[in-house]
C-alpha cells in the first residue's frame, strides 16, 4: 500500500481474509498469504506493522487497520 512504511499489502490481505471467512480455509489462501507477505517481493507482513496508523488516516471507511491486521496475521500463521 502506498504510504505504508513497511509495504504491507493491506487491501489484498483484507480481501484474502474476507475470502477465507466467507468460503473457508483453502490451501491456496495460505499460499496467497505467503506471496502477499514475501519480503523478496517487497511486501511486509502484519507482524511488521509498527503501528504508525498512517493507513488509518487514509482509510475512507475508518477501519481499525492495526487491530485487524493482527487478526489477519493470526489467521494465516496458525498451524
Ligand atoms: S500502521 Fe502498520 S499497516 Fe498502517 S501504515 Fe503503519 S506500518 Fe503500515
Amino acid at each position: 500500500m502506498d504510504g505504508c512504511p513497511e509495504h504491507i499489502a493491506i487491501p489484498d490481505l483484507f480481501a484474502l481474509y474476507n475470502k477465507q471467512y466467507r468460503f473457508g480455509a483453502f490451501p491456496s489462501h495460505k499460499s496467497n498469504y505467503k506471496s502477499l507477505t514475501d519480503r523478496e517481493k517487497g511486501h511486509g507482513s502484519p507482524e511488521d506493522c509498527i503501528g504508525c496508523r498512517q493507513c488509518e488516516g487514509q482509510c475512507p471507511q475508518h477501519i481499525g487497520i492495526v487491530d485487524w491486521l493482527k487478526k489477519v496475521g493470526a489467521e494465516f500463521t496458525k498451524s
